[in-house]
């Protein structure tokens, strides 16, 4: 019991409790304990902020409102879901892991630590997160929010970028956590990161746990959570093609099934450390065995993933001729390329023309 002489702590989960039961945001994935639902929302809410993933939830649960509607469900169908909110492999990975559970489990999402944890995609915060929340189970769901509360509550001055440090918060969270409540627990201490104990300016005059918080007695909580790793960004420039036959078709490409935004569509592109602009036009001719009709320059896109930025120069091109294309392309109507799952750099694109 490393916590018991520094915090009261049947005090502090009632404090904390008591403000969550009151203060608690009113989120559609909280109508209820389904556990699927709940799954669905902490994947979707992993690197994506609550008010985005709002309507991309309900949407989901109209579309798949259960765990067999969700493994039955063509792939294609899950990508177009999921189209905007980013980090596809989470959708991918969801589905191959609800198919495990109808075929092993009988559609029932498994209650066990090890089963539900060896399902595909998640990880020791998703599975701790699903098994409090839905089933009332006293396990830790230590993401960042709840590393920098406890950071700061217990003045644990340890570098949270560094992947074991996890392991000192879920030891933390399993001293501190309700038995009785685990549920309320482990949502309250998502809540108050979310709301009130914020990265740069938390509120600690309104928070209701101030008075077990030993940062704020020591008027450090600015300085925590220790974060000490930079994630060098790198820049990748690209030529995005827009080639449109003469009856009015376009092409689109598959990306590798393999990667980043894997197996999502997308415009052609070009790396332009391959083709310069100069060498552009005798490139697409050869490539695609046709003639350049004219080109505009759209404008140009840019989008920042997490260590990666894409600079996308988009070429509208009108083309004649019957293109040549390899197995990961399409020729489509304008119209018909919404239905494919683009990602947001090229929606941005889709837009434009
Ligand atoms: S008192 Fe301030 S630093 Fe401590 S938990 Fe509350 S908001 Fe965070």
């Amino acid at each position: 019991m490393k916590y018991a002489s520094t915090i009261n702590i049947s005090n502090f989960q009632k404090d904390l409790i008591t403000w969550f039961e009151e203060e608690q945001r009113m989120l559609p994935w909280r109508e209820n304990q389904d556990p699927y639902r709940v799954w669905v929302s902490e994947i979707m809410l992993q690197q994506t902020k609550v008010d985005t993933v709002i309507p991309y939830f309900n949407n989901f649960m109209e579309k798949f409102p259960t765990v067999t509607a969700l493994a039955e469900a063509p792939e294609q169908d899950v990508l177009k879901a999921w189209e905007g909110l980013g980090y596809y492999s989470r959708a991918r990975n969801l589905q191959t892991a609800v198919r495990e559970v109808v075929e092993q489990y009988d559609a029932k999402v498994p209650d066990d630590p090890k089963q539900f944890g060896d399902l595909k995609g998640v990880g020791p915060y998703t599975q701790g997160a699903v098994l409090s929340i839905a089933f009332d189970k006293a396990e830790p769901a230590v993401d960042g929010n709840v590393m920098r509360v406890l950071s700061r509550v217990l003045l644990i001055e340890e570098d949270i970028a560094k992947p074991k440090t996890r392991k000192t918060f879920e030891a933390a969270v399993r001293e501190l956590i309700s038995q009785e409540n685990p549920s309320a627990f482990n949502q309250g201490l998502m809540e108050l990161g979310a709301l009130v104990c914020t990265p740069t300016k938390p509120s600690c005059l309104l928070c209701p746990v101030q008075e077990h918080c030993i940062a704020y007695r020591e008027g450090v909580e600015q300085t925590l959570p220790i974060k000490k790793k930079k994630v060098k960004q790198s820049f990748r420039s690209y030529f995005a093609l827009v080639l449109e036959d003469e009856a009015g078709n376009i092409l689109l490409e598959q990306r590798p099934s393999e990667g980043l935004l894997a197996q999502l569509w997308q415009f052609p592109m070009v790396d332009t450390k391959e083709v310069d602009e100069q060498h552009l036009a005798a490139y697409i001719q050869e490539k695609f065995q046709i003639e350049i009709v004219s080109t505009k320059d759209l404008e140009p896109v840019k989008h920042v993933f997490s260590h990666l930025t894409w600079h996308l120069d988009v070429k509208f091109i009108r083309i004649k001729g019957e293109p040549t294309i390899s197995n990961n392309m399409v020729k489509l109507t304008r119209q018909a390329i919404e239905q494919y799952p683009l990602p947001v750099s090229h929606q941005n694109i889709y837009k434009q023309i």
